[in-house]
């Protein structure tokens, strides 16, 4: 297959005969009908062949490839450059959190999108550009060359310049280094039933507050599982606790689980209004959520304790073993240990895009236009938390992602055709609804809030008809192979 793939780049072979062979090849005669419709000359019109190279499998790449899949362009040789076969979908990630949706449910299955779109995957990290010679250099594999360039690779937590939260501390992205490290964290709390878990989280916007909801509902959960706390089990603890006030169940959990948050600002979850903030605040108060508001974490530091380890992996269980903690030293002299520390500070951006040349803004973000197009480089669009639209900033938020996949698609598409670009207008509010854990939300727009556990199910709706638009995709694939 490989050798196929070469001799395509080699110019021997025409991808659309290529693709379409192997679609039928595969059984997916509905692409390759498709493909061949594409070489009879049923397209819109034919184009020179050019190599579109998409780097990440963010939410509005995942939405480019459904819509190239189902609008294909002839000449145009689909790349996907992603660190990952299977894509997080931000809106379910915090339930996925709390156990509420399984893996499947809420990752985006690559493999099979780009089978769709008949786009060639690469799985691998981009580390920079070159302009020079069009190519995308990767870590592993060879550089790929590009005429058109589509960035959507998200953000990662900043401030993990802070001495010693690189090396100690768990970002909340990328995503699979984190769930491995939460579902560390969960076996560890399983495998230890009586001993206390400590968990640190830093940063208190939006994404901070939902995990340390979510994962506190979690860990609730998996500890009714094992002790006799038959509360943490049911759905609705959390309106049972408030309503009977703190249980002896609670005070028993109080002696096993501590979340502490902290945020350097004195409110939480900035950029939402103050009735959202305040409320959220509450909450976290009542569960027994620890908040340290205007504290700045400024050193994080591994310390590690001789204790007796009632885990049975180390070879003589009775003898005391070194246990790592880990300290974090705030600027106002606060200091705390704990067991695991997760990383949710505000979005940076990683740093090859602006060591290759691109126009960024002052944190790293790929300056664009209206259009979604680089303003230093005409053939680079970007799109999702990676793009600073010059015009219209907007907060780091999966909703705009996902609503910059159908400008990014077009305007990728008018750029091969070279036809004028359309502008885009993002919208200016927007509705958040953020889960409190315990399958109940809080709506949030502009200045109104509502709470309910209505919200929780519109969500689960919303979220599920986005995630269901990925999986019948190819099930609708597999349903005309069938017919065949
Ligand atoms: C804990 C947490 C909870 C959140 N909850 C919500 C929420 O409920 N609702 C909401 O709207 N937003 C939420 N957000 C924000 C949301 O995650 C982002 O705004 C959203 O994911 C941005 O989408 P994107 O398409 O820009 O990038 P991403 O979804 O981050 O996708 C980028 C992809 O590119 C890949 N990639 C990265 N670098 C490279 C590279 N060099 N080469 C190849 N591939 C690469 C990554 O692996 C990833 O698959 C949350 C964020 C966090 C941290």
């Amino acid at each position: 297959m490989s050798g196929q793939l070469t001799a395509i780049r080699f110019g021997k072979v025409h991808p659309i005969v290529y693709y379409a062979v192997q679609a039928a090849q595969t059984g997916q005669f509905g692409a390759a009908k498709r493909l061949y419709n594409i070489g009879a000359g049923k397209s819109r019109s034919n184009i020179m062949p050019q190599d579109l190279v998409l780097i990440g499998g963010g939410h509005s790449h995942a939405i480019v490839l459904k819509m190239f899949g189902k609008k294909p362009l002839p000449g145009v040789r689909l790349t996907l450059i992603t660190d990952v076969s299977h894509a997080p979908y931000s809106g379910m990630l915090p339930g996925h959190v709390a156990g509420f949706y399984s893996y499947d449910e809420c990752h985006i299955d690559l493999r099979s999108l780009v089978e769709f779109a008949c786009c060639e995957i690469i799985i691998d990290r981009a580390i920079a550009i070159d302009f020079n010679r069009s190519q995308v250099i990767c870590q592993n594999r060879p550089p790929v060359k590009f005429d058109l360039l589509s960035i959507d690779i998200g953000s990662t937590p900043a401030t993990l310049s802070v001495p010693g939260a690189a090396n100690y501390a768990v970002p909340a992205k990328p995503v699979p280094e984190f769930l491995a490290n939460w579902n560390d964290s969960i076996a560890w709390w399983r495998n230890h039933p009586d001993t206390l878990l400590r968990i640190a989280i830093v940063g208190g916007g939006a994404g901070g507050v939902e995990l340390a909801l979510n994962m506190q509902s979690r860990l609730l959960k998996e500890a009714g599982e094992d002790t006799d706390y038959e509360t943490a089990r049911m759905n609705y603890w959390g309106i049972l606790n408030e309503l009977l006030g703190r249980g002896k169940q609670e005070e028993k959990l109080e002696n096993l689980l501590e979340i502490h948050l902290f945020h350097s600002g004195a409110e939480l979850m900035h950029g939402h209004n103050r009735q959202v903030r305040l409320r959220l605040q509450e909450i976290l108060v009542r569960r027994g959520i620890q908040l340290h508001l205007m504290e700045k974490v400024s050193l994080v530091e591994k310390t590690a304790k001789l204790e007796i380890a009632s885990d049975s992996q180390y070879p003589m269980p009775d003898a005391p073993c070194p246990i790592p903690h880990y300290r974090i030293y705030c600027e106002s002299g606060l200091e705390l240990e704990f067991d695991r520390i997760f990383w949710v500070t505000q979005a940076a951006a990683a740093s090859w895009l602006e060591a290759s040349g691109l126009a960024v803004d002052a944190n790293g973000f790929i300056q664009v236009n209206d259009c979604l197009q680089s303003i230093s480089h005409p053939n680079v669009f970007a799109a999702g938390d990676i793009a600073a639209m010059l015009n219209y900033p907007r907060p780091k938020a999966g909703v705009f992602a996902v609503r910059q996949g159908k400008p990014l698609f077009e305007n990728l598409q008018q750029f091969l055709l070279q036809k004028p670009l359309k502008p885009f207008v993002p919208q200016q509010q927007y509705l958040s609804l953020i889960g409190k854990g315990d399958q109940s939300a809080i709506a949030s727009r502009g200045s109104w809030m509502w709470e309910s556990p209505l919200l929780w199910y519109w969500k689960d709706w919303i979220d599920r008809q986005f995630m269901k638009k990925f999986i019948d995709r190819t099930q609708k694939e597999n349903k005309e192979t069938q017919f065949l």
